[in-house]
């Protein structure tokens, strides 16, 4: 007998329901024994691997040791069936009709028939076919050994009748109650994997998390995922249940590479076992080699689920059961043809978040190219630059004619310049090279501020503009480095006096909020438009407003003013309108 009859692993409230009707076909056939006058009564269930499997024997104790676990094929028996009389519910064929060999029913009597014409003959054969209502045979009732060594009388017939009646009712229950079992098993199943792989960023992983629920659920030995490429063409990867890659013989997964996609196409799980057909054009001779490989890792059957998204066949699961256990039931494969396509949603997730990832980590190196082209570039101007300016400054005391004067201080003027594109492009790839760490300290950012007021009175002065400060009463402690922190500071004070027309206001005040320092610098200049303050931070970024551009800048000042906001855990906002004015806020981690 096959592990049909062994207990399951289904929810504790069914299985044992259907252990409960086990015994129930164990009653009747001991019925059929004990009142009918048999020495043996077996019942039979019918199951999709084709085969009757015997459930329960009653009677000599010989029979019940042959019998338990044998199975017989359905056609084997439906043609010896159809030689026979029918005597209601049940067939009785007698052995001279018969053509089945000696061993093929399992069991056979060893008795010497009476020498009398209704003598019974241990080849006879007596059975009832258990039909459902739909008329698909579910079971057998298969009687012998007549104690008083006779083919049965029609009393006899009437009874026997009556038992197979109720064998068919129980026979039915059982099903009926196994199928429900495996629905909430899989259902179970399938509930876990979905939940589990959705949110899964890589196909490892979601092997990983979604293996113990499948080989559970579908009580399976293993199981492996096999993907077709990204771009469905060459062979993907075979993954074992550990999520661990496997390998499978080439061959093999080229087959099975072709029938994921007819099965995908078709909506149809394949179970795989000897002596079930083969579909998805898998011809016979590949079918062997496949046979033979399961063999050779001692697998008796599996489950062959395509998985996908749409149209696109994303790849197969496999499902694989010993070769004593249980041949697979379309319930188990309708359920596993829902789980290929969660699983085909989840791998769909994951390769969109790996490219995703990998397209990140392009942009990443790409940023540190373009950093470290701006550091070298920046380091080279340098030296050359200083050398200019100095001398530059000994042609300053050298008696030299007015038209060469004017010439060389124009040309002072854009070394400077150019000293000042190079300075915020060395500082610019300092603040943001990740292989120079902030070294952190309080910060008082009362004295920041105050400096860097100073320092821009003169021009603000010069431009007629009002510079108020509200500081706090305390010092104000930020956590961060002070010359960068001060770089901040300056360089929105001053855009502030450069992008202020003469006679208005700049406001800077400093707060603490919760754990944050909160620096803002507000003017009522020449405002920035919503569309610039899109682009305000970016490298070389200046305004497309003529009145702004008329006025020296490098664009890199704010750029810079991000990074060190941002290395300092800090965060940075600005509100403006073109012609009203704009407010920067810093919002910096307090010491
Ligand atoms: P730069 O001032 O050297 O051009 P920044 O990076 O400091 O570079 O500023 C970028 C641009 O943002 C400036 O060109 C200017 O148009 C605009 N901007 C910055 N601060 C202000 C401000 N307070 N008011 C108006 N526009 C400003």
């Amino acid at each position: 007998m096959t592990d049909t009859t062994q207990p399951g692993h289904a929810p504790a409230g069914t299985s044992r329901w259907i252990d409960l009707s086990r015994d129930s076909l164990q009653l009747i056939a001991e019925g059929v024994t004990e009142t009918a006058g048999f020495g043996v009564a077996a019942i039979s269930v019918a199951r999709d691997d084709g085969y009757l499997h015997v459930t329960a024997v009653a009677g000599n104790e010989d029979a019940r040791r042959t019998l338990k676990g044998h199975r017989t094929a359905i056609d084997e028996l439906m043609d010896e069936v159809a030689k026979g009389d029918d005597w209601g519910l049940l067939t009785f064929v007698p052995h001279e009709r018969m053509q089945l060999e000696d061993g093929q029913w399992g069991w056979v009597p060893d008795i010497v028939p009476l020498d009398e014409p209704d003598a019974w003959h241990p080849l006879d054969l007596l059975v009832a076919l258990l039909y459902d209502t739909e008329g698909v045979l579910r079971g057998t009732l298969t009687i012998d050994l007549p104690e008083d060594g006779r083919r049965p009388s029609p009393a006899q017939r009437r009874l026997l009748n009556r038992y197979a009646a109720q064998t068919g009712r129980a026979v039915l229950t059982i099903l009926e109650r196994e199928e429900l079992a495996d629905q909430v098993r899989l259902a179970e199943a399938a509930r876990l994997v979905v939940r589990r792989a959705s949110v899964q960023r890589s196909l490892p992983r979601i092997l990983e998390v979604a293996q113990p629920a499948l080989v559970e659920g579908f009580r399976a030995a293993g199981m492996w995922i096999q993907t077709v490429d990204e771009d469905g063409l060459g062979h993907g990867k075979v993954h074992a249940n550990n999520g661990s890659e496997i390998e499978l013989p080439a061959e093999i997964v080229r087959i099975a590479e072709r029938a994921a996609r007819a099965a995908w196409h078709a909506q149809a799980p394949q179970i795989v076992t000897r002596g079930r057909s083969f579909a998805h054009g898998v011809t016979e001779a590949e079918g062997e080699q496949i046979f033979a490989f399961l063999d050779s890792i001692e697998i008796g059957s599996l489950l062959f689920v395509p998985i996908g998204v749409g149209d696109e066949c994303l790849g197969n699961l496999v499902l694989t059961r010993a070769p004593k256990a249980t041949v697979w039931s379309e319930t188990e494969a309708s359920a596993a043809l829902d789980i290929g396509r969660d699983l085909g949603s989840a791998i769909l997730n994951a390769r969109a978040f790996e490219r995703e990832h990998r397209l990140v980590e392009q942009l990443q190196e790409l940023d540190t190219y373009k950093s470290q082209l701006i550091a070298t570039v920046s380091h080279e101007l340098k030296n050359p630059l200083t050398s200019i300016l100095g001398h530059l400054e000994i042609l300053e005391s050298v008696e030299l004619e007015r038209p060469v004067r004017t010439s060389l201080s124009a040309m002072e003027r854009g070394a400077r310049r150019l000293g000042r594109v190079v300075d915020d492009l060395l500082l610019l790839s300092k603040v943001g090279d990740p292989g120079n760490p902030l070294l952190a300290r309080a910060v008082d950012m009362r004295s920041i501020v105050d400096d860097v007021v100073d320092m821009v009175a003169v021009s603000a002065a010069r431009g007629g503009l009002k510079v108020e400060v509200a500081p706090p009463e305390q010092p104000l402690h930020a956590l961060g480095d002070a010359v960068e922190l001060d770089r901040v500071v300056s360089n929105l004070v001053s855009n502030a006096v450069k992008y202020t027309p003469e006679g208005g206001s700049i406001r800077i005040t400093l707060a603490r909020q919760g754990d944050e320092v909160v620096l803002t610098c507000a003017d009522d200049g020449l405002g920035i438009s919503a569309d610039d303050q899109q682009r305000l931070f970016r490298e070389f970024f200046r305004s497309t407003n003529p009145e702004a551009v008329a006025r020296p800048g490098t664009g890199l000042g704010l750029a810079i003013v991000r990074r060190i906001v941002e290395r300092h855990g800090g965060r940075i906002e600005v509100e403006s309108e073109l012609g009203r004015g704009s407010c920067f806020r810093v919002f910096l981690p307090a010491a």
